[in-house]
């Protein structure tokens, strides 16, 4: 196995190999890159495709050898055909552009790597890993042999000391106790021993003692025999002597007397006998006693010697089993001893089998690290020396690169401006399109809701309904009123069975535009009690378009986000009695004016009024409760006070295009209108006639606005109302507008549906074609007449260039081409 760093084998790589073939013709391992730095001018580049040459910019120098440059000449038509395809390498966007950069990069990366592997080799070994590891090879053989030879060492000594009690054995300890008790006991036995012969040596002196008695006594009883003999034939004599003096009378007398002084003498040799017989017989049992206790004496000595005898009997067997324990427990330790010697020496046998088999592989991989070696040796001299010659090659192929990609990205710059034409030219289009769509569908929309009939209505004929639909066309409406059916054609009818998802779809378009940049209005008309709120607000449940198109703006914008970067702020504000609110603001009750920007370019603003910007479903309902917690706390009866008022809810969506720096910005206005029922006529006075008069004038100027854009005319007159002069950038030019008309149904109802409908069908008319407009105003005059006419039909050419445009806030009105001017 012969290790290798794969940050060596520059060579391997396809690309590579093709740059080192140049300088490496007579190498011997084929398998092996080695690559030599030969003249960067002798190199051709990569390449993939056939006939895809390039050289390093034509500098065919004559270095190195004959096989040099032999490959060099090989390598000479190609790098010809190179030469004469190289325009298709600068081409933008060319795989070999591509290709060349990877190249450009991986060689770069190649370099660091060889660098830092240089570096290394030459810190930490100042030879290459095989070296390293041969070293480690050979060091760690030398340790091997050294832990074969102590092996033996071991082996020999534990062959050549059997008996060498083993210290660390289990038996050990009590061995050595048992060593303790047996010297102990031994000890004693020497000791028993002592006693035994002193003993023995007492009772040799008592037995020698009592021979001695003995003798004496014998001597003595022998003596007084002898005595007593001596003394019993004198009285034999003595009585003889008597008998034969008896036997001669006188003499006998004095015989007698002398026998008689005879015989005194002898009594008292006899009693002196007797006394000394009595004094040796007392001396005898005397000596008897002492022989006696001499006896007991002797019998307790020998008792003890007995019982001496039998305890160093005891003793000896005890010594003896101990010994035969000891004996029992050496050969066992001896066995253990010499099971463990066999063992260690069958472990030292494989190991030195298994080191002299390691030394062998160690041997053999020596053998073969070699001339591998020598390989990675001569790749490492190789790679160092393309290494030196690399950075050379590397700038070179950098600047060509460079000059490629500079080329290309010069190309790329000028198909990116081309592209973003366009893409404006497109977008305009699109723009245009839209704007064409929503025109043709008319730019002044009239839809009519019918609210279902309520509680409120009340009960009996009154509360009938008086409103009828078409099955077949839902532009159509019938009212019957008293007792004449009249019928209107509108954009769209809802009927009560409509919901406000319906009625929003309908709008979704135009709140789509507003993003686009076009000013929407929204207005609900109709009298009080017919659903405008309903329809604008709706209920918290089942909220109404304000909310609904918040919703989508929302929505619209962060499907666009990717692109586009909105903020959307909202105003809100109120027109009563021709004055307009903030209801947005810290005082409500302050009068706003609409004035003209002091920048003199004709557009309107209103100083003070309050803008919020709003991210969130959230943020509208905070903005919308704010809202109408001011409307409340202002008005005592709200109800009253909102049907005889203008509510404005104003969105601004402003746009930026990331990519082209475009910047749109487009105005969506949700107007709940005042009450459009006809007080004035009903003989209304004070306040109420005030409020009446005022509604009327801003629902005429309405009306009237819409009908000079109808007619085109030059003067178109925003001025007549706060209302349309607020909402006048919204209006005019490119704007949408779709008027809601909300419609009671019942019985009781029928002059101001009648009324309403009449004015949607005159404001729908508007923007429908000279011919078709003409149709339509005969076909409505030929029904019923307009109580209300327009204020200013007089045309007035020319006027409306300048006052039309203008702006209510931050809005620009007019054409949505003049809004689409890139800000850079
Ligand atoms: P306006 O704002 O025109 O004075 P409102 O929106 O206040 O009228 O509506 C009057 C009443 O009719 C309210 O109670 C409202 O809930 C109800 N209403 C209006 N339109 C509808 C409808 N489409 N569906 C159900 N109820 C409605
Ligand atoms: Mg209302």
């Amino acid at each position: 196995m012969v290790p290798s760093r794969r940050t060596w084998n520059l060579g391997a790589t396809p690309s590579l190999r093709g740059l080192w073939r140049g300088g490496r013709a007579g190498e011997p391992e084929p398998g092996m890159a080695r690559p030599a730095p030969a003249s960067p001018a002798a190199r051709p580049f990569p390449h993939t495709g056939p006939g895809r040459l390039r050289t390093g910019r034509g500098r065919d120098s004559p270095a190195g050898g004959d096989e040099d440059s032999s490959t060099r000449s090989a390598a000479r038509p190609a790098l010809a055909q190179c030469r004469a395809l190289s325009v298709d390498w600068a081409s933008p966007g060319s795989p070999h552009r591509l290709y060349l950069t990877l190249q450009v990069e991986h060689l770069k990366q190649k370099l660091i790597s060889q660098a830092q592997e240089v570096s290394r080799l030459r810190s930490e070994l100042g030879g290459t890993d095989l070296e390293k590891h041969r070293d480690l090879l050979i060091v760690e053989n030398e340790r091997l042999r050294q832990e074969m030879r102590r092996c033996e060492a071991e082996l020999q000594e534990m062959r050549a000391k059997p008996a060498v009690p083993c210290t660390g054995c289990e038996h050990s300890q009590e061995s050595a106790q048992l060593r303790d008790k047996l010297s102990q006991l031994q000890l004693e036995v020497a000791e028993n021993k002592g006693l035994l012969s002193e003993l023995n040596l007492e009772v040799q002196q008592k037995t020698d003692r009592l021979a001695e008695v003995e003798l004496r006594l014998k001597d003595c009883l022998a003596e007084k025999a002898q005595e007593e003999e001596r003394l019993s034939r004198r009285l034999r004599d003595s009585h003889e002597t008597i008998a034969s003096l008896r036997a001669q009378s006188p003499p006998v007398k004095y015989v007698m007397k002398t026998v008689e002084v005879e015989s005194s003498k002898t009594k008292q040799a006899l009693s002196e006998s007797q006394a000394r017989n009595q004094h040796l017989q007392e001396q005898v049992a005397m000596q008897r006693q002492v022989l006696k206790e001499m006896e007991q004496q002797l019998q307790s000595s020998h008792q003890l010697t007995a019982q001496l005898r039998a305890q160093i009997t005891m003793y000896e067997l005890e010594l003896e089993r101990a010994h035969g324990q000891m004996l029992e427990e050496m050969q066992s330790l001896e066995e253990d001893k010499n099971r463990a010697i066999e063992e260690a020496f069958a472990r030292a046998q494989v190991e030195m089998k298994a080191v002299h088999e390691n030394l062998a592989g160690v041997r053999t991989n020596l053998l073969t690290l070699q001339p591998a070696l020598r390989t990675l040796t001569n790749d490492y001299n190789g790679l160092k020396r393309q290494v030196r010659g690399f950075p050379l090659l590397l700038q070179e192929a950098l600047k060509s690169v460079k000059a490629e990609i500079g080329q290309a990205i010069d190309e790329v710059n000028s198909n990116n401006q081309e592209l973003l034409r366009k893409y404006r030219r497109e977008l305009q289009l699109r723009k245009k399109c839209h704007n064409e769509l929503v025109r043709l569908k008319g730019n002044i929309r009239v839809i009519a809701r019918v609210r279902p009939v309520t509680k409120e209505d009340g009960e009996g004929p009154e509360a009938t309904n008086a409103v009828t639909f078409d099955p077949d066309d839902d532009s159509i409406i019938h009212l019957l009123h008293k007792g004449k059916p009249v019928s209107f054609e509108l954009d769209k009818v809802f009927s009560p069975k409509a919901s406000q998802q319906d009625v929003f779809q309908e709008v979704q378009a135009l709140i789509t535009s507003c993003i686009d940049g076009f000013n929407v209005c929204i207005f609900a008309y109709g009298q009080t009690g017919a659903g405008k709120t309903y329809t604008m607000e709706g209920t918290l449940e089942n909220p109404g378009i304000n909310q609904r198109a918040l919703q989508l703006l929302f929505s619209e914008v962060q499907e666009k986000a990717s692109d586009w970067e909105y903020t959307i702020t909202v105003s809100a504000a109120e027109i009563y009695n021709e004055v307009l609110r903030d209801l947005l603001g810290q005082e409500p009750q302050e009068k706003l004016e609409i004035r003209l920007c002091p920048d003199g370019s004709g557009q309107l603003y209103v100083p003070g009024l309050t803008e919020f910007q709003v991210q969130s479903v959230e943020d509208i309902n905070k903005v919308f409760e704010f809202g109408h917690t001011n409307r409340t706390t202002e008005f005592t009866n709200l109800n009253e006070h909102s049907s005889r008022s203008h509510a404005l809810l104003i969105v601004t969506v402003h746009g930026v295009d990331g990519s082209t720096g475009l910047r749109t910005t487009g105005k969506l206005n949700l107007v709940d209108l005042a009450g459009s029922e006809r007080v004035g006529k009903s003989g209304a006075e004070g306040s109420r006639l005030r409020e009446a008069q005022h509604i009327n004038k801003s629902l005429s100027a309405l009306g009237d606005v819409i009908a000079a854009l109808r007619s085109r005319q030059g003067h178109v007159p925003f001025r007549n109302s706060k209302l349309t002069y607020l909402l006048q950038d919204s209006l005019s030019g490119d704007s949408k507008t779709l008027m809601v008309v909300q419609v009671s149904p019942v019985e009781k109802n029928t002059s101001e549906t009648l009324y309403s409908l009449k004015f949607a069908e005159r404001v729908r008319s508007v923007e429908l074609g000279p011919g078709s407009r003409r149709a339509e105003l005969a076909s409505w005059s030929s029904q019923e007449h307009l109580e209300w006419e327009p204020a200013c039909q007089t045309p007035q050419p020319s006027a409306r260039a300048h006052s039309a445009p203008g702006s209510g806030t931050t809005s620009r009105p007019g054409s949505i081409r003049r809004k689409l001017q890139p800000s850079a």
